[in-house]
């Protein structure tokens, strides 16, 4: 073995010759007997590891990174038996993470996917299904999305009445605040024209009349009234093996559960006991859950678990959403005078959350869009980091939409991450116009938390938005939409920052920087290869490079075919 060899084993990391036995001293031939399970070589590796950023190729032992260096260093370290990927000069990046997504999207397994084309498309769906579902039983529809319809215009309670009267129906908005209810669906939940806004939420009223959209608080009625599809243990299995198939086709090998129950967490496990979880996964549970009050009596606390599952942050929602355009902000929403949007939490309710988060132990991350939101979160974390000076608690906001340089000085100052929507900008264009040019420059502001030296989060929100991070690095870099108008120019980062975020950020948000983020000895051997290096393709294009393979603790959980 080369001396190469020898010093990028004995420089590569603090924990591997620990691990495999190793003193500093010890002899060429001792190195030679430890032996790869696999290796990539030929391949243009970008470790985002500072210390050492490019390599040709990379061993690989077990769940584990041995080494990273030169072909021939890593050619020393195979043997007969070694696994071979031949990288043919294709990128090697480390797996991407996501820190905020609803992977369990069960509702898919039995609801009308209403992600179509028009309206005309979504009415034929919806009469399909209630053709086949007994009348008087639910019909939920999921992954509506208000602004990309032909028709130019949102789904309405008249729309869904013209085909569907004896079915309560309910079409899901995929960023999940808001909802389209028919006129039998307000029947079965009792809701009437006379009925008042609950606080915190709103039945949409027109020439006193509903028009369907009900939001926020307002939701909940509908799912306590009635019968639903039934949602069992199997199914919920089911949709974290489908999910989690399709992110590691994306290249993701870590992502988190930002809002669960009880029977998230189960599925999760069910999932990983089949040996059909096909990502790494932080559980975020709901504040409000019984899961949450039961892990901070069973002394439970945020890290607990292991590197396949583990438990984050506690999840909160402060306000409404971007994306739905019902965030609570200090100046109004365009063309809508009156409309500041929504808080869902006061300032009590915050700070009492806060401090029974921290005097568990556990994390906290708080959903909040706006400004007004943001500043309350602020003031809730301040308040508790008063006299805690020195421990490193990463608190989170959730989102953190809509900053200014008040709130950004605020955030570094408090440590705080904040995990704004990573591919929102190129998938959500047509709802900007509802925000405007100007609070455009101050959302979503990747720019301006890297340059404030805050580690941003890198963060989906599916099923809200997109999961895919080749999408978000190319959101992120031109800050342009799908129709290719751009917004906010000054917050566009370069794919190096991007690929910083979408990787060693994701790790540090839940305190994995030591075992994850970048392709180092010792860490897990999380490793996604790419056709294309993102720096050198188009940037309108970063969104097509070809996921060659992913790659989840040394076992591949996707290859191209
Ligand atoms: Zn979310």
């Amino acid at each position: 073995m080369t001396e190469i060899t020898r010093r990028s084993l004995l420089s590569s990391s603090a924990v591997l010759p620990l691990a495999l036995g190793l003193g500093g001293c010890a002899s060429a031939q001792r190195h030679s007997a430890i032996k790869a399970t696999s290796i990539v070589t030929g391949g243009k590796i970008l470790t985002m590891d500072p210390a050492n950023p490019f390599a040709e190729a990379m061993a690989i032992q077990g769940d584990r990174i041995l080494a990273v260096g030169s072909n021939d260093d890593i050619n020393a370290l195979a043997s007969s038996t070694t696994k071979r990927f031949d990288a043919r000069g294709m990128t090697v990046l480390p797996g991407f993470i996501d820190a905020h997504s609803h992977p369990l999207f069960a509702q898919e397994v039995v609801g009308v996917n209403v992600g179509l084309p028009s309206i005309e498309d979504v009415k034929k769906a919806l009469a399909r299904k209630a053709a086949n579902t007994p009348p008087g039983n639910w019909i939920l529809g999921v992954m509506y999305d208000d602004t990309r319809f032909a028709e130019g215009r949102a789904l309405t309670l008249v729309d869904i009445d013209e085909v569907v009267r004896d079915h309560p129906v309910l079409v899901h908005h995929r960023g999940g605040h808001t909802a389209v209810v028919n006129s039998k669906g307000f029947e079965v939940a009792g809701i009437t024209i006379k009925t008042p806004d609950p606080s915190g939420g709103m039945f949409y009223r027109e020439n006193g009349k509903f028009t369907g959209k009900v939001a926020e608080h307002a939701v909940t009625p509908f799912f306590k009234a009635g019968v639903w599809p039934v949602i069992d243990r199997a199914v919920r299995r089911q949709a974290v093996t489908l999910s989690s198939k399709k992110m590691a086709a994306a290249g993701l090998t870590s992502t988190t559960d930002a809002e669960a129950g009880i029977d998230n967490l189960i599925a999760y496990q069910d999932a990983r006991a089949a040996d059909e979880m096909y990502f790494r996964l932080a559980y975020m549970p709901i504040g409000t859950s019984d899961a949450y009050r039961a892990l901070k009596l069973g002394g439970v606390r945020s890290g607990f678990g292991d590197d396949m599952l583990r438990v984050g942050a506690v999840k909160f929602l402060a306000d409404g959403s971007a994306s739905e355009r019902t965030m609570r902000m200090s100046t109004p929403y365009e063309g809508r005078p009156h409309d500041y949007g929504i808080l869902t939490m006061t300032q009590e309710e915050i700070d009492a959350a806060v401090e029974d988060a921290v005097a568990h132990d556990f994390r906290i991350g708080i959903h909040a869009n706006g400004d007004v939101a943001i500043d309350m979160v602020m003031n809730s974390y301040e308040k508790v980091l008063r006299g805690r000076t020195g421990s490193d608690l990463r608190l989170r906001i959730e989102h953190c939409s809509l900053i200014n340089d008040r709130l950004l000085a605020r955030i570094k100052k408090a440590g705080v991450i904040p995990t704004p929507f990573y591919t929102y900008v190129y998938y959500h264009g047509k709802k900007w116009a509802e925000y405007g040019e100007e609070k455009m420059r101050s959302m979503f502001a990747h720019r301006s938390f890297i340059d404030a030296g805050i580690p941003v989060a890198p963060a989906s929100d599916y099923i809200a938005g997109p999961f895919e991070p080749l999408m978000a690095i190319q959101s992120m870099v031109t800050r342009r939409d799908s129709d290719g108008h751009v917004w906010g120019a000054e917050q566009r980062i370069s794919v190096s920052e991007a690929l910083q975020i979408c990787t060693m950020n994701g790790a540090y948000a839940s305190f994995e920087e030591g075992s994850k983020g970048s392709l180092t000895a010792g860490k897990l051997a999380d490793y996604v290869v790419l056709e294309q290096d993102p720096h050198e393709v188009d940037q309108d294009a970063i969104k097509d490079i070809k996921v060659v393979r992913t790659v989840l603790g040394g076992r591949p959980t996707y290859e191209a075919g």
